[in-house]
C-alpha cells in the first residue's frame, strides 16, 4: 500500500511538472540575454523522429543506429538501412538528423555478430574500430546514409574516435562509397556533413587534429567520463566515482570547445550530462552550442534554458574551470539551478 501510494503521488507530480511544461514546448531555446541554444534529440529508432518535433527539438542531435542491428534477427542490409534512415530524415526535414554510424560492441552487442570474448570490451575491438575491420557491413551502413542524404538534411557521425588516423581512415572510406554511388548515378548530398563524436580522452586532447578535419563535433559524455576517469559506466558498486562536475572532465570540454570555435565548428553534447537540468548551464558556459538529449528531457532543459544567462553560465564554467572539487563544481551547478527554474526541483 505505502509503495502504491508512493508511486501515485510520483505519477501526479510528474503529471503536473508536464502541464507546467507544456508551454515552454513551443518556444524557442533562447537564454535571458538572447543567446541561441539548439536543442536536439537522441533516438533509437527511425519512428522515434515523428515525435522530435512534438517535443520542441530542432531536429536529431544523436540516431543511435545499432538498435537497428540489436532489434533484427539477421543484420539489416543496406536497403532495409536506406528505407529507415530515409524514413527519418523525410520526416524531420528541414530539420537535421545526424546518424552515427555503428558503436557495436562494450555494452551493445547482438546476436547475429558473435564477437570475441574480451577482457576489456569497452577498452576492445568496437565501434569505430570494428566497422574499420568489418569492411562490408561499414558499406552498407555509409552506403545507406548517403542515399538517405539526398532525401533530406542527413549528417553523419563516427562514434569512438581515439585518433588522426582512425578518422583519416573512416573519411577515406567514405570518399570511396562516394564515388561508388557517383558512378552508379546514386544520388546523394556531396556536401553531407561530416562529424565526430568526443567520448575518448585521447579525440580530446587532439581536438584541434581532428576539428580541421571535420564539419562538427558532438561530446558523449557518457563514455568520456568512463573512459577519463576509469570508472566502468555499467557498475553499480563505484558509481559514487562517476563524476560529470570531475574537473578532468570540465577541463576536457573546454578543451574540446576551444578547438572546435578555433577551426569554426559547431560542439554539442549528447550524453546524459545534457540532458540534466543541473549541468546545461555548466556546459553551455563551456562554450558547448548544441546540447541533444533523449525526447521527455528537451521541455525541462529549454524551460531552464530560457531562465538562465549566458553571463551566469560563464561565471559557473570560470568557477569550474579554476576548482579543485567534483562536489564544489556540482554544488555551484545545483544551487545556479534551483535560483533560476525552482519549479523544475520542487519534486526533488
Ligand atoms: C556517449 O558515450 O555519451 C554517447 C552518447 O554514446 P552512447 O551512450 O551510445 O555510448
Ligand atoms: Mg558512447
Amino acid at each position: 500500500d505505502q509503495t502504491l501510494f508512493e508511486y501515485g503521488q510520483l505519477i501526479q507530480k510528474k503529471a503536473s511538472l508536464e502541464d507546467r511544461l507544456r508551454d515552454t514546448i513551443q518556444q524557442p531555446a533562447v537564454t535571458l540575454d538572447g543567446q541561441q541554444v539548439t536543442l536536439t534529440a537522441n533516438i533509437e529508432q527511425a519512428s522515434d523522429a515523428a515525435e522530435v518535433r512534438a517535443v520542441g527539438a530542432e531536429g536529431v542531435g544523436l540516431f543511435r543506429t545499432e538498435y537497428l542491428f540489436i532489434n533484427s534477427e539477421t543484420p539489416p542490409g543496406e536497403e532495409q538501412q536506406y528505407k529507415a534512415y530515409r524514413s527519418a530524415a523525410v520526416a524531420l526535414d528541414p530539420l537535421p538528423l545526424t546518424i552515427r554510424t555503428l558503436d557495436l560492441g562494450g555494452d551493445k552487442l547482438m546476436a547475429h555478430i558473435p564477437l570475441p570474448r574480451e577482457m576489456n570490451p569497452f577498452l576492445g575491438w568496437r565501434a569505430i574500430r570494428f566497422c574499420l575491420q568489418e569492411r562490408d557491413i561499414f558499406r552498407e551502413q555509409l552506403r545507406a546514409i548517403l542515399r538517405a542524404s539526398a532525401q533530406g538534411n542527413v549528417k553523419m557521425m563516427f562514434p569512438m574516435i581515439s585518433g588522426l588516423d582512425e578518422l583519416l581512415q573512416a573519411t577515406a572510406i567514405v570518399e570511396e562509397h562516394k564515388a561508388e554511388l557517383r558512378n552508379e548515378k546514386i544520388p546523394f548530398d556531396e556536401n553531407i556533413q561530416i562529424g565526430a563524436m568526443i567520448e575518448t580522452p585521447s579525440a580530446a586532447i587532439v581536438s584541434d587534429s581532428l576539428a580541421k578535419r571535420l564539419k562538427f563535433f558532438s561530446i558523449g559524455t557518457n563514455d568520456l567520463i568512463q573512459y577519463s576517469l576509469a570508472v566502468d559506466r555499467m557498475n553499480e558498486k563505484i558509481a559514487h566515482l562517476y563524476e560529470p562536475t570531475h574537473p578532468a572532465i570540465v577541463r576536457l570540454i573546454k578543451a574540446t570547445t576551444e578547438a572546435a570555435h578555433r577551426h569554426g565548428i559547431k560542439v554539442s553534447v549528447c550524453g546524459e550530462m545534457a540532458g540534466d537540468p543541473e549541468l546545461c548551464a555548466l556546459l553551455l558556459g563551456l562554450g558547448v552550442d548544441e546540447l541533444s538529449v533523449s525526447p521527455p528531457l528537451i521541455p525541462p532543459v529549454k524551460f531552464l534554458v530560457r531562465r538562465l544567462k549566458m553571463s551566469e553560465a560563464k561565471s559557473l564554467a570560470e568557477f569550474a574551470l579554476d576548482c579543485e572539487s567534483a562536489a564544489e563544481i556540482l554544488g555551484r551547478c545545483q544551487v545556479l539551478a534551483r535560483q533560476i527554474a525552482p519549479s523544475l526541483f520542487e519534486n526533488k
